[in-house]
């Protein structure tokens, strides 16, 4: 048995003081720790900004993948050796534009991954343009300095329609109930979804008042109708586990064959 900081890889993290991902780190290695993580069968997947550093903190394997394509790569990664316990990590940028067409058919096709999106609704990295989560009238760009403009993306609401198996949203604030949600998004046999509200304290210090925002859902369903029509009348603070409704993941019977004659050709 492993302590959560045993799980952290001795690289110090280069996020400025007080960024929410400081947490996020935390709440992963205590889930590790809770269960028990061998670190040599785990691997953080990720693409670029600043929460894709991630997997360099964590003593387990990790791919710095390039922008947005996290998904492909956890998904390959993981039919390739499903004994593995994959988990792909990144920002609202990277996961929603970029790699929006990924979002949606990682969760349509429900490979067993975890996919954890640290949420700070910009892009921080770049020096604070806005995001797909942008508030619609946030000011503070140079970029678009009366606001997007555009209604922001609603990451839960979309994973539900496009075939999630498993939505939560935790806050950097929480690193507690966030490993609380990690622990159980790791066991959930398929596609689980987890968005966490994770500040950037130097593009957008107004988010230091999320803290008085968030709060407590006690709303898991296994019903899809009921799920969306949660998040649908969401205020985008609540946390908790929204939607947990086990199916079949892939690859099934026929992909699965496709996927063992894929690895047996490349030992050859
Ligand atoms: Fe964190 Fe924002 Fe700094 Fe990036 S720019 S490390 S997201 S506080
Ligand atoms: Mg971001």
């Amino acid at each position: 048995m492993l302590k959560a900081r045993q799980y952290k890889s001795g690289v110090k993290p280069i996020w400025c003081p007080g960024c929410g991902h400081y947490s996020v780190l935390n709440a992963i290695t205590k889930a590790f720790a809770a269960l028990e993580q061998a670190p040599e069968n785990a691997v953080l997947v990720s693409g670029i900004g600043c929460s894709s550093r991630l997997p360099a903190y964590v003593s387990s394997y990790g791919f710095h993948g390039v922008h947005g394509r996290a998904l492909p790569l956890a998904a390959g990664l993981k039919v390739a050796r499903p004994e593995l316990n994959v988990m792909a990590l990144g920002g609202d940028g990277d996961g929603f534009s970029i790699g929006g067409n990924h979002f949606l058919h990682a969760c349509r096709r429900n490979v067993d991954i975890v996919y954890v999106v640290m949420d700070n609704e910009v892009y921080g990295m770049t020096k604070g343009q806005a995001s797909p989560t942008t508030p619609e009238h946030w000011e503070h760009s140079k970029l678009t300095p009366h606001g997007p403009e555009v209604r922001p993306f609603q990451p839960c609401a979309i994973a539900l329609a496009a075939g999630a198996s498993f939505i939560a949203r935790g806050h950097s604030g929480d690193p507690n109930g966030l490993a609380q949600i990690l622990f159980e998004a790791v066991q959930h046999p398929g596609f689980a979804f987890v968005q966490v509200l994770s500040q950037c304290v130097t593009f957008c210090p107004e988010q230091a008042a999320w803290k008085e925002r968030v709060h407590q859902e006690d709303h898991c369903t296994r019903d899809p109708v009921a799920a969306a029509r949660f998040l649908h009348g969401d205020d985008g603070f609540g946390k908790g586990i929204f939607y947990r409704n086990p199916r079949p993941v892939w690859p099934l019977v026929h992909a699965a064959a496709a996927a063992a004659d894929l690895r047996e050709g490349f030992r050859l």
